[in-house]
């Protein structure tokens, strides 16, 4: 007796049961998306799992392919005598050659992989010449730099035989810190526009959002992505009095200011949350990894399968080839690892985002327009493996959960 009238006081000095059902709210956000939409969306994703398996199987291919024609041998034979056997150059200017020619081997799949396959989902707003203008200067800077850090990584392995892949390692992190800093500064103004966004009311609450959290900014840029892509993105980039508030023509042109701001909320939420520091620690762990497998796993496909590559040993910066063989199925098989390693970030970036532009439907409605080339419903294994930002159907129920905590609230979009 006693027990049920407690029982019958809870329930009636519970809350009613509220009409707003998370689950519904996102199945409803999910059903405005036409059957047709989402096939092709779905389509262009799951190609997306095949490519990872193809983009390594073309670089072993082209690895082993070089190897074995004796191509690599010649390379160190013409970086030798053009550096008169000084090591370091030796080292530099075959790393050099090796990426410049991989890039040109490669060209074919990379216009399939980065213009056709594009133009075929609808995602691309660049012509042919266009795309290879930008593959040109993107395979420059890339051999130059990317030669210099292999010069790194070549030279600690030469000479210290037993610790290089822990200095590697260091040198790793050092690598990925400075194309951090300066990527943004140096590089990507190659490729992009930016332009101070006019004023406007939107403006003003982005860098509203912007200095209520901590991010030392008074200007917003606008990137013209639209003379690539048609997707919407933004960023925040930079550090101290270098940083910069990003977001493209697109996202601008495209969506409405409720989900601009949920986008600019969720980048500056990478900011605020130090997510360049610790994805740059992540990484450099995984680069660690890396090095650690290479130091054992290059030797053994070296002596098992290399009698006709004609290394000469640890001096050879030719041991650079069968290296990439083992990072590139080492990659694949990292997969889920990386991109679990972002997702758990971008997940956090989420919350922060809603949290600060307080525009749920914004968000669940960016979420759907992400949804045009990422796949809105995936299995939660699928979305493990493959998922470096969580799938539409996530974003939108943890906006809609969001909102369920907030109904009534005065300012909320
Ligand atoms: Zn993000």
């Amino acid at each position: 007796m006693i027990v049920s009238t407690i029982l019958s006081a809870i329930v009636q000095a519970a809350p009613a049961p509220q009409a707003f059902d998370p689950v519904e709210a996102t199945n409803a956000y999910l059903a405005t998306i036409s059957s047709v939409a989402r096939a092709r969306s779905d389509a262009y994703f799951e190609g997306g799992y095949w490519l990872i398996l193809w983009n390594a199987l073309v670089s072993v291919g082209v690895a082993w392919g070089l190897l074995q024609a004796g191509v690599v041998s010649r390379l160190s034979e013409r970086a030798t005598a053009w550096t008169k056997g000084r090591k370091a150059g030796r080292a530099f200017i075959f790393a050099c050659l090796y990426l410049a020619l991989t890039g040109v081997v490669t060209l074919p799949w990379s216009i399939y992989v980065g213009w056709l396959r594009e133009h075929q989902y609808g995602m691309s707003n660049q012509t042919l010449p266009a795309w290879l203008g930008e593959w040109l200067i993107g395979t420059a800077i890339g051999t130059i730099l990317g030669g210099l850090a292999l010069l790194g990584l070549l030279t600690l392995y030469r000479k210290l035989t037993r610790s290089w892949w822990a200095w590697g390692t260091l040198a790793s992190g050092f690598f990925l810190l400075v194309g951090l800093l300066l990527g943004p500064v140096f590089i990507e103004p190659l490729f992009n526009r930016y332009t101070p966004m006019p004023a406007s009311p939107l403006r003003a609450q982005i860098l509203q959002m912007a200095q209520a959290n901590g991010v030392p900014t008074s200007n917003v840029l606008v990137v013209d992505a639209s003379r690539q892509t048609k997707r919407i993105s933004a960023n925040v980039a930079g550090v101290g009095p270098t940083v910069r508030v990003a977001l493209n023509d697109n996202l601008l042109n495209r969506t409405s200011p409720p989900e601009v701001r949920a986008v600019m909320g969720h980048e500056l939420g990478h900011y605020v949350l130090g997510h360049t520091a610790s994805l740059l620690i992540g990484f450099t762990l995984i680069a660690g990894l890396f090095l650690l497998v290479l130091d054992h796993a290059t030797p053994w496909l070296v002596g098992r399968y290399g009698s006709r590559w004609h290394i000469s040993g640890r001096d050879d910066p030719a041991m650079l080839v069968p290296a990439t063989i083992v990072a590139s199925l080492l990659a694949v098989l990292l997969t889920p690892v990386t991109n679990s390693l972002i997702r758990f970030h971008e997940t956090q970036a989420d919350y922060f985002g809603i949290n600060t532009s307080r525009a749920p439907d914004g968000w669940a409605r960016v979420a759907l327009r992400l949804g045009e080339y990422r796949k809105l419903e995936p299995s939660r294994l699928e979305e493990i493996v493959f998922f470096d930002h969580p799938s539409g159907r996530t974003r939108i129920l943890m906006s809609m959960q969001w909102k369920a905590h907030h109904l009534g609230e005065p300012d909320l979009q």
